[in-house]
This record gives C-alpha cells, structure tokens and sequence, in this order.
C-alpha cells in the first residue's frame, strides 16, 4: 500500500487526484489531505478516504470541519494553519506527496516534502519556479524523487529513456537535443490587441481545453503559464532555455515532445484530461487507470502547429527575460504575476496590464543573488507590495 499526502486536496488537481486513487482502493491509502476553507468540500473527502489528519489553514474552517467530523465520530484529526501544511508534507508516514496548492503558497510545504525525501508528484510549477536551483538542489541533498505532473513535463519525462527518467543518465548522453513544449494557445489565440484589452475575469477562466483552477486558466490566457513551464522545465530537465522551444497547438491533443540527435521525435498524445499524467506520475514506473477517455483518432480534424506570438503575448518574453537576468528574477516574476492576476479576477485591472505590471517590477526592482529561502521569500514580498501599491495607485479602491 502506498500512503499518500495531498496538499490542495479541493483544488482541481486534488479532486483529479482522488479521482484516480478512488479507482485504485488496493494500491493506494490517504494518508493526510489538506486545503485552504472549503471545510464542508473537505468533509466529504474525510467520509470517503478516511484519512489520519487533514489540515486547513483557515482557522474558522478547521473549526467547523473539526465539530462537524465529532458529530460524525471520525478518527480523523484536525489541525490548522499554513505551518502545520508544511509539517504534515514532511511526515514520515506519507511515502508520496502531491503537491498541488496553487501558487508560492505551495514553496515552504513542497519543499518540506523534499527535504523530507519523499516521492513528490509536483503539480505546484511556482515552488519550482520561485525557488529554482535551492528546489533542486534540496531535491539531490535529500534523494527525492521528483515527477512531474503539469501535463507538457509529464509528456516529455514519459519521451525519455528510464535512464534518464531515474536521474541516472543526462539527456545528452541519451541523445536528446531540443524539448518541444505544446501551449493551447488559451482562449483569445486568435483576438486582437484591442479585443485583449477587454477581456474579463469570466472570459478569462473558461479555457477551450482543460478544466483548471482560477488562477492557472488566467495564465493560459496571458500565456504567462508557458513562461512559467518554460523555467519549470529547464530545471526539471537541466537544459537552458535555448533548447527548448514553445509551440502553439490549440487542439492539446499533443502534450509536449522530445527531439533526439537522430531527427526522431517523440511525442506523448491523449486526450486533454489531467488524470492522465496524475495516473503515470501515481503509478510510475508502472501504468494504471485514470479514468481517461481513449483519444478517437477518427474523429480528429487536425493537429496544428504555430509559433507563439510573443507581441500579443508579452509574457512568454517575459519569463525568458527573468530566467537570463538570474538571482532572484523568476521569483519576482511569479510573486508579480500571482498578485496581478489577483487584481485581475477581482476586477481592478485590465488582462494587458497583467504582463504591463509584471514586466514593471521585473525592470523597477532589485534583483539580487539567490541565496536562502528566507531570502527569496522575502523578495517574494517585496514584489507583491510592488504591484498592490501600483495597483492601487492606478485605480484606488
Ligand atoms: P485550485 O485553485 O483549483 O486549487 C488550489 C488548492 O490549493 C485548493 O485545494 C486550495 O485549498 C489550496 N490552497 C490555495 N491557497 C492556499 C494557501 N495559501 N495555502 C494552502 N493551500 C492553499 O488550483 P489547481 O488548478 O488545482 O492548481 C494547483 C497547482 O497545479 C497550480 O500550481 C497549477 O499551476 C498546477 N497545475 C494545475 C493543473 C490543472 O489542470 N488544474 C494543470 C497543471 C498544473
Ligand atoms: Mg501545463
């Protein structure tokens, strides 16, 4: 039996998550769940999965999760607050741990998972993306096994020999030159500049492929998530920049690829459903069920390829431009982005000015060596404030 830690257990990815391990009662048991105030969400999952602890970090919703669960006589038990996240990721009773909070939020609890050298099913790209080689190089201290779920790394792992996959060959001794990664393109691929200019929070988080989260279907939109998978993947794969190359294809029925020294191309191909890669990562380095829907080759009307537009879409340029600046820059442009989609779905700033603001803290504010994660949190802070003082010095509330 395999024990498993879910951190984001409400979110799209926790709930895709249970979803397959419902299928698989013999092989997995939870061991520990937790989420941010959906207590009544969180009770239901305690019914079904019966774990040990859950943790929400809303106090009041600890509260009423835990007098809800002594009426119903549940072992489960019940702690609160965002430190007891990070401590239940590091216990040793959970063998695997899927990190799926959304945002920086997700850094001090994923990286108490890798110190804690767990099997981690990383779905959290911002921990990766704010904490880079200090995520990395926690990962080899501690002997942490890291498998990527966002469903672009995952293609790509599945398109490397086991060798590599395992960490014990690089990609160029396996002969693996460029990674392909695939972007749908979002919802407005095809708008204009001034259609993007008025673009709302509601248009904004209905993407034409995946159901996700509020915040990650915002950066399809903008893009800014390529950019974000662009410096995940450099550090999950070890590669600068330059070997990987974006690609739109709007019918996300190929989710990333490998090129090789002899022209070959591997490709992984299904049906957009995140259960696909949250089954291979849960399974690995066996395969089980998902859930997933087979791909109909029949029906497929087309797979098309373009290149990104990166003057309609500044924030794949964005991203690139942190990632060459080093020390701490993919961290301001994570915190940057996370407040400014914030003020975004809560509509005190237009779609464009998301990537406006973000490249403003980007040029405006200090980028110094990375050295701790105290540091690099704190820097973190600082880039938040940026844009709220911005945010509302542009429109006061
Ligand atoms: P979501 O908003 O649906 O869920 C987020 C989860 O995190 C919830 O359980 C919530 O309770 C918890 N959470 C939120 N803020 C928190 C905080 N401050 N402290 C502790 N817990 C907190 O998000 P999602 O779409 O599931 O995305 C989760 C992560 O997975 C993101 O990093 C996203 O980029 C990545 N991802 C998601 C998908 C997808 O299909 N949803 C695909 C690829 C990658
Ligand atoms: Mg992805």
């Amino acid at each position: 039996m395999e024990s498993l830690t879910v951190l984001g257990a409400t979110g799209s990815i926790g709930t895709q998550t249970l979803d397959v391990v419902r299928r698989h009662p013999d092989r997995f048991r939870i061991h520990a769940l937790t989420a941010c105030s959906r207590w009544h969400d969180m009770a239901s999952l305690c019914s079904e999965f019966s774990p040990e602890t859950v943790v929400m970090t809303d106090p009041d919703a600890a509260a009423a999760l835990r007098n809800h669960l002594r009426e119903t006589e549940s072992d489960t038990e019940v702690l609160a607050g965002d430190a007891e996240v990070a401590t239940i990721a590091g216990r040793t009773e959970g063998n695997t741990v899927v990190a799926g909070i959304v945002g920086a939020a997700g850094v001090r609890p994923t990286l108490a998972a890798v110190n804690a050298g767990k099997r981690i099913l990383l779905a959290n790209k911002e921990a990766l993306v704010v904490t880079g080689r200090l995520f990395m190089e926690a990962v080899h201290a501690h002997g942490a096994t890291l498998i990527p779920v966002d469903s672009e790394h995952n293609a790509i792992f599945q398109c490397l020999p086991e060798a590599v996959q395992r960490g014990e060959q690089s990609l160029d001794d396996a002969g693996v030159g460029r990674l392909l990664l695939t972007a749908s393109g979002g919802p407005f691929r095809q708008a204009d500049r001034d259609r993007l200019a008025l673009v709302t929070p509601e248009q904004a988080v209905c993407h034409p492929n995946w159901d996700m989260g509020p915040k990650i279907s915002v950066d399809s939109a903008t893009l800014m998530n390529k950019g974000l998978e662009l410096i995940e993947a450099c550090w999950l794969f070890q590669v600068t920049p330059e070997r990987i190359e974006v690609v739109v294809h709007p019918q996300s029925v190929v989710h990333s690829m490998a090129e090789y020294a002899d022209g070959s191309v591997l490709a992984q191909l299904g049906t957009p459903d995140m259960r696909t890669p949250l089954a291979h990562a849960l399974g690995w380095p066996e395969r089980i069920a998902a859930g997933a829907q087979s791909l109909d080759f029949t029906r497929l009307t087309g797979l098309d390829f373009q290149a990104p537009d990166e003057q309609r879409f500044p924030a794949l340029r964005l991203a690139r431009q942190s990632l060459q600046m080093g020390g701490c820059a993919t961290a301001v442009l994570n915190a940057a982005n996370e407040e400014a989609v914030a003020a975004f779905l809560d509509h005190r700033i237009g779609f464009m000015d998301i990537p406006r603001l973000v490249e403003e803290a980007l040029t405006e504010l200090p980028n110094p060596a990375l050295e701790s994660l105290d540091q690099v949190l704190d820097v973190d802070e600082g880039a938040r404030n940026f844009i709220r003082e911005r945010v509302h010095r542009e429109r006061p509330a």
